[in-house]
Order: C-alpha cells, then sequence, then structure tokens
C-alpha cells in the first residue's frame, strides 16, 4: 500500500527525466521544498500533462516513495500563465524560483516562503514596474534568511548614515557604507539610498502606485549583487534576467557591492 498525501505547492522548476516522465522540484505550503516525479508526464496522453508547468500552483496528491515522492493528481489554482507567455516576465519569475530553490532546504518547515513565493508570482502577472516587485521580494527573502543589510548605519565606522547620503552596499561588511567610509567605490544616488529604505517595509500593492525608473533599476542590481554573494555563485537565470534589464533599463548594472 503506497502513502498518499495532499498539498498545495508551486512548482519551482521542472526538468526531464528518463525516457517520458519529468522530475518535479516543489515548494510547498507545510514542508518546504520537495523533488516529485511526474510518471509518464511526456506522453500524449498524461493527465497530469497540463498542472506540471514551472510558476504553477496546485493542490497535488502525491505518493511517497523511498527515495523520490511521485505526483500522482493535481489540480491547478492558478496557473500564472502570462509569466510563461510575457518573456520579461519570465526572466523574472525564473530568478525568483531559482533563487528561491538555491536558498530552501529540502523539508525545511515552512518560514513564510512559500507566501512571500506565491505573492511574487502574483505581483509578477499584475504589474509593469518588475524592478519594484524584484527589489521587495529581494529584501524579504535576505530578511527571512536573516541576511538583511544594515541600512541606517554604516557598517565600517557604526555612524548614522543621513538621508542624502549617496548608496554604496558593501556585501562583504552586511550593508551601507558612509561617506567618509566609501574609499573610491562606485556609489548609487541619495534617490537610491531613500528607495531602499522605502522598500524595506513596502508591500506589493504599492508596485501598483509608485514610479521608480532608474533609481529602482540601480536598487535592484545592487541588491541582486549583494544576494549573489551571500549564494557565492551566480544562478543560471540571472544572466537572461540582466540581459532583459539592461535592454529596458537602457544601462549598464552599477557596481557598487564588495
Ligand atoms: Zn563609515
Amino acid at each position: 500500500m503506497v502513502g498518499l498525501y495532499r498539498t498545495r505547492a508551486v512548482v519551482l522548476r521542472v526538468k526531464d527525466f528518463g525516457e517520458a516522465d519529468r522530475l518535479v522540484t516543489l515548494l510547498t505550503a507545510e514542508s518546504g521544498k520537495v523533488q516529485a516525479l511526474a510518471k509518464g508526464v511526456r506522453r500524449p496522453k498524461s493527465k497530469l500533462a497540463g498542472g506540471i508547468s514551472i510558476f504553477s500552483l496546485g493542490d497535488f496528491q502525491l505518493w511517497q516513495g523511498k527515495s523520490l515522492d511521485g505526483i500522482k493528481q493535481v489540480e491547478i489554482i492558478e496557473s500564472y500563465r502570462l509569466l510563461r507567455e510575457n518573456i520579461e516576465k519570465m526572466a523574472y519569475a525564473s530568478y525568483v524560483c531559482e533563487l528561491t530553490d538555491q536558498l530552501q532546504g529540502e523539508r525545511d518547515a515552512d518560514s513564510g516562503v512559500f507566501s512571500l513565493v506565491i505573492h511574487t508570482l502574483a505581483a509578477l502577472q499584475d504589474y509593469e514596474d518588475l524592478d519594484l516587485v524584484l527589489g521587495i521580494f529581494l529584501l524579504r527573502v535576505l530578511s527571512i534568511g536573516g541576511y538583511l543589510p544594515e541600512i541606517n548605519v554604516c557598517v565600517s565606522c557604526g555612524s548614522v548614515v543621513p538621508i542624502g547620503s549617496s548608496l554604496v552596499l558593501s556585501a562583504s561588511g552586511g550593508g551601507i557604507l558612509c561617506a567618509d567610509c566609501i574609499r573610491g567605490e562606485k556609489s548609487a544616488s541619495a534617490e537610491a539610498l531613500s528607495l531602499l529604505r522605502f522598500l524595506v517595509n513596502a508591500d506589493y500593492r504599492l508596485a501598483g502606485r509608485i514610479k521608480a525608473g532608474s533609481v529602482n533599476y540601480q536598487v535592484v542590481s545592487l541588491l541582486m549583487n549583494y544576494v549573489t554573494y551571500y549564494l557565492e555563485k551566480r544562478l543560471k537565470s540571472s544572466d537572461f534576467l540582466d540581459i532583459i534589464r539592461e535592454e529596458k533599463g537602457g544601462f549598464k548594472s552599477v557596481n557598487g557591492s564588495k
């Protein structure tokens, strides 16, 4: 008798496996990341086929296997179709899912990441300012992981960095630097520091209302560099996202982290 269980989950990754199967990485509501096999899903008549697309949110019925669980059934709640059809949105959503996949351990108890990811995918689908959504996501995910950068006090000398200062985010230092401690580092504008401080407490509803333009681009570039430093590797999806962002932003990313 095979043990069956149900869980709500979002599809983070799908990879071909064997002749007709796919290996699916799910982020579940109750028990973190789960690897599951979708048997026969690449056969034309598979009942599972429609439900196993990246970014989809669904109620999954799984069987427990010895080394790997398997997907028996899925009922889609929200497919986030637009995220797969719009190349810009897809670039952002792919980065969000790959980063989540890297940060989440298998079978970790939920720490709020599941809810964050589904709200982020919904916001990427609904809103136009994708950098703003990504900025909020990165700050949240860093906060959950305990890596939120210090954004009020200089991490080198401890002095308060006042409003109107330019922004240098030091990944190795774990936060911002004041004007005295910058020492030739390239800096982003004072508006970037204000936006960073604002985004820490912002939610996605704001992404539909404020227009941050190029400042936004600078802040997200700095946060992506910051995340890369902590992961100690570049994500595959970040190359694609960089191309999309540079085309849209029209200028190269600001490299202010060290
Ligand atoms: Zn300082």
